[in-house]
């Protein structure tokens, strides 16, 4: 087969890994890639916004199918350009992509569903939403309907916060994302993270994986897309992960049937695991990045046919398989990310790096210029091991992150502390 992938970051190129070493692989290319993904897939300057050219570099080079690992274009309804031109493709079409691209649908279909999440309100008037907060209190979440890049969730600890959200938000801050808001009630609990291939009817759960949103060590510092994950994450265990197949999963599925619009693709549920059981925070309709990561790194079994499966509508006849041992991943960032930061400073030491046992090095911003390896994005590099232990894992991984000689990039040195803290 050839595979055309689409994105640039470090889930992609954990995706072009794997597809790679696929026996079904003839030929795999990625559009636009990166430094990294270069040593796995032939990388094409294709501008994956623009669907036409898309699908004429498809016709061209006989691509049978198309992995989109970005959520934008799955949200700009790529995968239904697609197939209307006759090319397969993973992942969901434009209006079952809305799981990702409107909180509002996904808390309305929830509600008529009896799927549980968080009570919520919908808002595009200031004074109604502040009005709504003054009733229900603090701590409040305010949200933007819309694809706001990580920035569209504010957790209000106090009224002044939720009102300082609200005018951010409805005054234009975020763009067209913040016209309409999603008011909910702020869960307590322990995050987790939930994978399951989909095929619009029934959906394969993947292993576990937790990942690291804050940008400094002990989860302080400003959100990011994610500075590190690990997998398994024991935190949905066998009977925490059954209740959400049964009362989250598969219930959407069902949902989105009924509209007509069934969900296929990697559905990625973000949890709060709660004292009455799991209740859904949001919905991503693409691996996770970096989850991916370590997901790719423990997978056994060949990735392919579970592609073709989801888009076929066959899941059922896929078993995956997968390593015991646990996968870690340190995210290298630019410093002053996910604030502005700059590009094109020189990475050295990723050979001796990669020799540590053990050791993946994923690229997620880079470029190469003569040979030599630059930063050219926020979060870098995917510094991943393997171990008989996540504390192996996780040794392993920061050994790796000490010989890379980059002066200009960070990353936090707890990844995967409380996992470690659970082996004990
Ligand atoms: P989201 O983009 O919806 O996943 O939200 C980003 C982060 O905000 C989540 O990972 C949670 O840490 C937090 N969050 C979102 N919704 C809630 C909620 N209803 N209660 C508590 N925390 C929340």
């Amino acid at each position: 087969m050839n595979i055309l992938l689409l994105g640039s970051g470090g889930r992609e190129h954990a995706l072009a890994w794997k597809m790679a070493a696929s026996p079904l692989t003839d030929r795999l290319f990625c559009a636009p890639g990166n430094a990294g993904i270069a040593r796995e897939a032939v990388c094409v300057n294709l501008d994956i916004a623009d669907h036409p050219a898309v699908i004429r570099f498809c016709h061209s080079n006989r691509i049978d199918l198309v992995v989109v690992g970005p959520e934008a274009p799955l949200c700009a309804g790529i995968v239904d350009d697609l197939e209307t031109a006759g090319i397969g493709a993973f992942g969901p079409s434009r209006a079952a992509a809305q799981l990702e691209g409107s909180k509002g649908f996904t808390k309305d279909l929830c509600r008529a569903n009896g799927i549980p999440t968080a009570a919520y309100e919908r808002f595009r008037d200031v004074d109604r939403a502040k009005a709504y907060v003054g009733r229900t209190g603090a701590p409040i979440v305010i949200k933007a309907d819309g694809l706001a890049a990580g920035k569209g969730v504010v957790v209000a600890a106090t009224l002044a916060e939720a009102e300082a959200a609200i005018d951010m938000m409805l005054g234009g801050g975020l763009g067209e994302a913040g016209g309409e808001l999603v008011i909910e009630e702020f869960l307590e609990g322990e995050e987790a993270s939930f994978f399951a291939i989909c095929d619009g009817t029934t959906a394969l759960p993947l292993a576990s994986a937790q990942d690291h949103k804050r940008a400094f060590d002990g989860d302080k510092g400003p959100n990011t897309g994610g500075m590190g994950a690990y997998s398994p994450a024991p935190i949905v265990g066998t009977a925490a992960g059954a209740r959400v197949m049964n009362e989250i999963v598969l219930p959407t599925l069902e949902a989105t049937k009924k509209m007509g619009a069934p969900y296929k693709g990697v559905l990625y549920a973000g949890l709060m695991i709660t004292a009455t059981g799991p209740k859904l925070i949001e919905y991503n309709v693409r691996f996770g990045d970096p989850e991916c990561q370590v997901l790719m790194l423990r997978l056994k079994s060949d990735l392919v046919p579970a592609l073709l499966a989801s888009r076929d509508g066959v899941i059922k006849s896929i078993d995956l398989r997968w390593f015991d041992e646990p996968a870690l991943t340190v995210v290298m960032a630019a410093r002053g990310y996910p604030g502005a930061y700059a590009k094109g400073s020189v990475i050295g030491g990723l050979d001796d790096a990669a020799a540590v046992e053990g050791v993946e090095i994923f690229h997620a911003g880079t470029k190469e210029e003569g040979g030599r390896i630059l930063a050219n994005g926020g979060r870098v590099l995917d510094v991943s091991a393997t171990g008989k232990t996540v504390r192996e894992a996780r040794a392993r991984a920061y050994q790796a992150v000490s010989r890379i000689d980059w002066r200009e990039g960070f990353c936090r040195s707890d990844i995967g502390a409380r996992a470690v803290e659970r082996e004990k």
